[in-house]
């Protein structure tokens, strides 16, 4: 993927400061803002902590800005890690111990942590305790710590990628999906409001179109549209303008870029519309599968321009017409 389609966090990414920071402001996933703001009310009216929530859905959807609209709506401290970057059950251990009472305890990829520190998890979510063991050989014994009454918030691109006993720890899941054509387009004159940049509702939606139902996507071309209009020096983002910036930075009709159109071209070209396992495809575009199966197909599979089926991938009639090449004769499109 290239920097400017990849749902993928930047670090030029001006995320902070874009983010919506309460529920009524978060635009769209109109049914997981209505059940958070619920449970939300709930915790409070009964002065208890929030239930576990895991979010789960394609990069870029806003699971970390959830994270912290709901510690904000809660009013309490929000604190944040990833499951990678916690190497050991200590370091675990030390981030737990050191939170208050009620407060959001954030594990990005949550996917990704170690067995090792998994475990240490378990009893926490339940419990609300820690098990350490003091000492070593015979003498070696567990002891139990009380945890303050924390929440745990984890975000994950897919929930199958957790186990199970994990998975089930969570009282509040969460699926984030795709942001319509409209929604987006409020991010973006949301967002553009906030650059103090002038666009016209064409211009916004001619952005949303192409940014692939992510968010994400769609604030980063709001800015490289940005540069454009104002090297070009056009007053306002309007349809026209919005249009020639991002033909200029080839992205195309549907949002999709170099790395997509590889993808479909591979399956058209070698595997005459496919089926063709994952693996395959994988190797073929050299990207690890979980990139294949994270960040490119969601959103292929969402247009409709593939479809994934028992034997593997198959392009859709859509593909072949959008690539402007014919599907072969007597394939079944
Ligand atoms: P994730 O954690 O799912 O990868 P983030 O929460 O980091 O995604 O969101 C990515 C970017 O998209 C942020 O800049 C955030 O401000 C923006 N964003 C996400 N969801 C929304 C939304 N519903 N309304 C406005 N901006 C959003």
């Amino acid at each position: 993927m290239t920097d400017l389609t990849t749902p993928i966090r930047t670090p030029e990414d001006a995320d902070a400061a874009l983010r919506p920071k309460t529920l009524a402001e978060f635009v769209g996933q109109a049914a997981a803002r209505e059940n958070l703001r619920i449970f939300v009310e709930a915790a409070k009216s009964r002065g208890d902590a929030l239930d576990h929530v895991l979010f789960f859905g394609p990069p870029g959807l806003g699971k970390t800005t959830l994270a912290q609209i709901v510690a904000r709506e809660l009013g309490v401290g929000f604190r944040s890690t990833s499951g990678p970057v916690i190497a050991k059950a200590g370091d675990l251990a030390a981030l737990l111990t050191n939170l208050e009472d009620g407060d959001v305890l954030f594990i990005d990829e949550i996917h990704r942590l170690s067995p090792a520190v998994e475990e240490i998890l378990y009893p926490a979510m339940e419990d609300r305790a820690l098990d350490i063991m003091i000492g070593e050989g015979p003498s070696a014994r567990s002891v139990r710590i009380d945890l303050p009454k924390f929440t745990l918030v984890g975000a994950t691109t897919r929930q199958g990628l957790l186990t199970t006993p994990l998975r089930d720890r969570f009282g509040i899941p969460v699926r984030l999906n795709f942001y319509t054509h409209a929604e987006l387009q409020q991010v973006i004159t949301r967002a553009a409001n906030l650059l103090s940049l002038p666009i016209a509702p064409d211009g916004a939606l001619e952005i949303a179109r192409r940014a692939r139902g992510t968010p994400r996507i769609a604030g980063r071309l709001l800015r490289r549209v940005r540069d454009f209009a104002t090297v070009a020096g056009h007053a306002i983002v309007d349809r026209k303008a919005a249009d020639s910036a991002l033909n200029r930075l080839e992205v195309d009709a549907l949002g999709l870029d170099a790395m997509d159109r590889r993808y479909l071209t591979m399956i058209a070209d070698i595997y005459r519309g496919g089926p063709v396992g994952v693996e395959t495809l994988a190797a073929g575009l050299s990207e690890p599968r979980d990139t294949v199966e994270d960040v490119i197909e969601p959103y292929l599979l969402q247009v409709g321009l593939i479809a994934r089926t028992a034997r593997g991938r198959m392009l859709n009639a859509s593909a072949w017409k959008h690539l402007g090449l014919n599907p072969p004769a007597g394939s079944q499109d």
